[in-house]
């Protein structure tokens, strides 16, 4: 479709129109995501509130692939309607207007279709029923290889009566979920790696605001493994709104961990205090009531049930692990689908690489590895308040 005819943008949205009393702060919510989004664009909208749709109307020149970029990046939209605005309201001007509308629109002529209208303005002169035979016979008339279709038409030219009258037939699937804004926030713990970012973003998308720590090792870990965060960071932050970026030099506690405990169990106690740190941030956030982590079950020995079951152990605010139950190629293909996969792939090392034993346990027991960690007793807590201290806060937008 030629972008240069649209004037304005339809948005549908689903769950968010059966919240009862919330419904309110959930449109309010949306409606303001939308904006800040079209804002990106450097497009100029006016944004309003209709009959449970939100409508986006241009008022200067805009780029139709960056509008649509950014409204699919809007969770809480399922459906983006390019929208023509018919100028002339009286009934042959619907009829004029669709006949150019399918023209504009569509090279070949010969497709199966309806006309769906509504009829919001209960004082139009013709009924909905009347509008959709008249333009049905106005299209076939005008394109005699059209076919009426009622049941499975190919194409269906929705057109809505209100103070203005418009008409659509393009419904380009929206990213769905709830706004941002209507479920607190939560730290996601971010590596570089596929899992955690697409973790984030499954969290976000049901509304949540997100904040991110990463657990740095120099100088066994880069520069670059870092900077390669904050770009995950910073993709992400393009549909969960700014993201404050913690990044914790986990480099002593890790050398404290691998000099006394047994080498097998490094990275369960690694993990072990990376959630307890996590917990610590969240704590001292605001409205934070969660961690996030990219684990799913069996995908790595620390991500067995049993070593689940000892990292859990660790803290007592919640854990959301959305990806528990995804194979990896799922969780890479939905990487690809929100543009983390091209730098998560980068080969840069990162602090469990280099520390992780060659044999790990896949069974810990938790009595076993909280005495190893006795160990660690007479210096933890000063290497815990010394990694807190060397917080570093990036905000990425
Ligand atoms: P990812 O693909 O997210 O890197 P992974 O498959 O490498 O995950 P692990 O290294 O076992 O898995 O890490 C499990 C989870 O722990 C990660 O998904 C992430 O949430 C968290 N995590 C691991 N390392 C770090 C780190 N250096 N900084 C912050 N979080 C981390
Ligand atoms: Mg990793």
């Amino acid at each position: 479709m030629s972008e240069k005819l649209f004037n304005a943008f339809l948005l549908k949205y689903a769950e968010i129109g059966v919240k009862g009393k919330n419904r309110f702060v959930f449109e309010e919510a949306l409606e303001k995501q939308v904006r800040l989004h079209l804002k990106r664009t450097g497009g100029e909208f006016e944004v309003s509130r209709i009959n449970g749709r939100i409508y986006c109307e241009a008022k200067s020149d805009y780029d139709y692939d960056a509008v649509i970029g950014e409204l699919k990046k809007v969770f809480g939209v399922v459906g983006i309607c390019p929208v023509t605005h018919v100028a002339d309201k009286s009934p042959e001007g619907i009829m004029e207007a669709a006949v150019r509308f399918i023209d504009d629109n569509y090279p070949e002529k010969n497709f199966t279709f309806k006309v769906d209208t509504r009829r919001a303005n209960k004082t139009y002169p013709k009924t909905s029923m009347e509008v959709d035979a008249d333009v049905g016979e106005a299209l076939l008339n005008a394109y005699p290889d059209l076919k009426v279709d009622v049941h499975t038409p190919q194409e269906v030219l929705h057109i809505e009566l209100r103070e203005q009258i418009f008409m659509y037939s393009k419904i380009i699937k929206g990213t769905g979920g709830l706004p941002l804004g209507t479920n607190g926030r939560a730290l996601l713990l971010l590596s570089g790696g596929f899992d955690s970012p697409v973790a984030g973003y499954m969290v976000s998308k049901r509304g949540v605001y997100l904040d991110a720590v990463y657990f740095n090792a120099p100088p066994y870990t880069s520069d670059r493994a870092k900077q390669k965060v904050i770009d995950l960071a910073k993709v992400l932050s393009s549909y969960t709104g700014t993201i404050r970026l913690h990044i914790i030099n986990f480099t002593d506690i890790q050398m404290a961990i691998y000099e006394k405990c047994p080498h097998d169990e490094l990275t369960i106690i690694m993990r072990r205090y990376m959630m307890k740190i996590a917990q610590h941030i969240a704590e001292n956030t605001e409205e934070c009531f969660g961690l996030i982590t990219g684990e799913s079950i069996g995908q790595v020995a620390s991500q067995t049930m049993k070593s689940l079951y000892c990292t859990d152990d660790a803290v007592t605010i919640p854990v959301y692990r959305p990806l528990i139950g995804n194979d990896k190629q799922e969780i890479i293909d939905k990487a690809e689908e929100i543009g983390t996969a091209d730098i998560s792939i980068l080969p840069y090392e990162d602090c469990c690489t280099i520390f992780v034993a060659k044999h790990p346990v896949t069974k810990p027991n938790l009595n076993v590895i909280k005495a190893s960690e006795v160990k660690l007793n007479d210096v933890i807590d000063d290497l815990m308040e010394k990694a807190l201290e060397s917080d570093e806060v990036i905000e990425v937008s």
